[in-house]
C-alpha cells in the first residue's frame, strides 16, 4: 500500500482544509472546538454552505449531488472536516436514508426527497430500535397494516437521536408477522408531526437531551411512502447499518481531541511526566494504525458497498474516542469536577460531561460486543 499522498491528493487535502477553515462560520467551529453543545442551527448552517459548494454528500450517486471522488478523496474530505471542527453532515440524512432512497427508492421518491435531504430541508430521524429490539433488531414489533392504499402504524421506537429536531422519520415496521422475522419488515417514511406520533425525551447521564422515545398510535402513512418493495426492509436496514459503521470511526475528530489534550498537558507543564507521555504516544500510535486501516478499508470498498471490516473501524474507533475523553478528564484532575465554578477553565469543565456522553459510542451503531461477533464470524471465519 502507498502511504504517501500524490501531488493531486495533497492539493485536494489543501483545498478541503482551506474550504472548511474559511467558509464555515467561525462561531460554529469555535463552539465545537470548545466542546460546547451544538444545536440544530449549527448543523443546518454549516451543511448548507457545504451543499451550496456541492460537497455535502460526496458518497451519493453523482446525479443526486455525489462526487466522482476516489475513496481516498472522500476520506480526506471527512477527515479535514473533522479536523476543522465542522459539524459533519447529519448522519441520518447523508449517511443513512439518503443512500437508501438513492439505492432502493422509486424515481418519484428520489426526486421528492433527495435534494431536500442533502440540503437539510428535511431533518430525518432513525426509527429502528425498540425497547426489545436493539441488537436483535429483527425482533421489532412496531406494526404497519394495510388500510386501502395507506399503512396504519402502531408501536414504539426508542433512543431516537435528535428526534426533537426531526421533520420526518424512516421507520422499520413489521408488515408480515407470519414469516421468518427478517422477511416481514418494511421501511416507511412519514412526518414526525403526523397525527398519532408522540415524542418523549430521555434525560441523559451528562444532563443533556439528545435521545427520545417515540410512540405511534394509528399513524396513517400513504402507500407511496414505502421505500422499495414491501418486506424488503431488512435488506435496506443491513445496507444502511453497514454505511453507519463506516461513519462512526471518528479518526479526524479523535485526532483533534488528542491534539487539544496535548496542548492542555503542555500548558499544565505535565507532558514531561513519563507515564503521561507514554499514554499520549500509545494513543497516537493506535490512532495512526486506525487511520491506515480506515484507508485500506476505503480503498477496498467496491461499488460504494460497505466493506465488512467497517465493524473493525466502529469497534476500534469508538474505543479510542472513549480513551481520549478519559485522558482529558485525568488531565483536568480535580478541576473536572468543578463544573459551574467561574474560575475553572471552560475545557476542564466540559471534560466529565463529554466523558459521560461518549459512553454511548460503544453502544450506538450496533454495540461493540455485537461488532466483535460480526468480526469473528464474517472476517475471521470463527
Ligand atoms: C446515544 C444513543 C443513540 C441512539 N440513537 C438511535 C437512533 O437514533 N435510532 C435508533 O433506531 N437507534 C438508536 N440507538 C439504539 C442503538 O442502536 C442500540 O442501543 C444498540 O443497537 C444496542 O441495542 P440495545 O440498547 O437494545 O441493547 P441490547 O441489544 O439489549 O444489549 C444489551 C447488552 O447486551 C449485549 N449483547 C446483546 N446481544 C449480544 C450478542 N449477540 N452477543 C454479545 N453481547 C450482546 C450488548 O452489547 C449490550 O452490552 C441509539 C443508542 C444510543 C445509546
Amino acid at each position: 500500500m502507498r502511504l504517501r499522498l500524490t501531488e493531486e491528493e495533497a492539493a485536494f487535502r489543501e483545498e478541503m482544509h482551506t474550504f472548511f477553515n474559511t467558509e464555515i462560520p467561525q462561531d460554529i467551529r469555535d463552539d465545537i472546538r470548545a466542546g460546547r453543545e451544538i444545536g440544530k442551527d449549527h448543523f443546518v448552517r454549516s451543511l448548507r454552505v457545504m451543499n451550496a459548494a456541492g460537497i455535502a454528500v460526496p458518497n451519493w450517486p453523482l446525479e443526486w449531488g455525489g462526487k466522482d471522488w476516489t475513496p481516498l478523496q472522500k476520506h480526506i474530505w471527512h477527515e479535514e472536516l473533522q479536523l476543522a471542527c465542522v459539524p459533519p453532515p447529519l448522519a441520518f440524512n447523508a449517511g443513512m436514508i439518503g443512500p437508501v432512497i438513492a439505492h432502493f427508492g422509486s424515481q418519484e421518491m428520489k426526486e421528492r426527497f433527495l435534494p431536500a435531504t442533502a440540503n437539510l430541508d428535511i431533518w430525518w430521524a432513525q426509527g429502528f430500535s425498540e425497547p426489545n429490539a436493539g441488537s436483535d433488531l429483527a425482533s421489532l414489533t412496531t406494526r404497519a397494516e394495510r388500510d386501502g392504499d395507506d399503512w396504519i402504524v402502531n408501536g414504539q421506537k426508542t433512543w431516537t437521536t435528535l428526534g426533537q429536531h426531526a421533520d420526518w422519520i424512516f421507520c422499520l415496521c413489521r408488515t408480515d408477522p407470519e414469516v421468518k422475522k427478517q422477511a416481514g419488515i418494511s421501511m416507511l417514511l412519514f412526518p414526525m408531526d403526523s397525527p398519532g406520533v408522540t415524542l418523549r425525551p430521555i434525560k441523559l447521564l451528562d444532563g443533556s437531551y439528545e435521545v427520545n422515545e417515540v410512540f405511534f398510535d394509528n399513524v396513517r402513512v400513504p402507500g407511496e411512502n414505502l421505500v422499495g418493495e414491501v418486506n424488503q426492509g431488512w435488506t435496506q436496514a443491513k445496507f444502511l447499518l453497514g454505511n453507519e459503521r463506516v461513519g462512526v470511526a471518528p479518526v479526524g475528530a479523535t485526532k483533534r481531541a488528542l491534539a487539544t489534550a496535548k496542548e492542555h498537558a503542555i500548558d499544565l507543564g505535565v507532558l514531561d511526566d513519563p507515564l503521561l507521555a507514554a499514554r499520549f504516544a500509545e494513543l497516537e500510535n493506535q490512532l495512526l494504525a486506525l487511520e491506515l486501516t480506515a484507508l485500506r478499508v476505503v480503498a477496498n470498498s467496491a461499488d460504494g458497498k460497505p466493506h465488512p471490516a467497517s465493524s473493525v473501524l466502529k469497534l476500534k474507533g469508538t474505543e479510542l474516542q472513549q480513551e481520549v475523553t478519559e485522558l482529558l478528564v485525568d488531565l483536568a484532575g480535580p478541576l473536572s469536577l468543578s463544573s459551574g465554578s467561574e474560575s475553572v477553565p471552560e475545557w476542564a469543565a466540559h471534560t466529565v460531561p463529554t466523558y459521560l456522553n461518549f459512553r454511548k459510542a460503544s453502544i450506538y451503531g450496533g454495540s461493540n460486543e455485537v461488532q466483535r461477533s460480526i468480526i469473528a464470524g464474517t472476517i475471521l471465519g470463527l
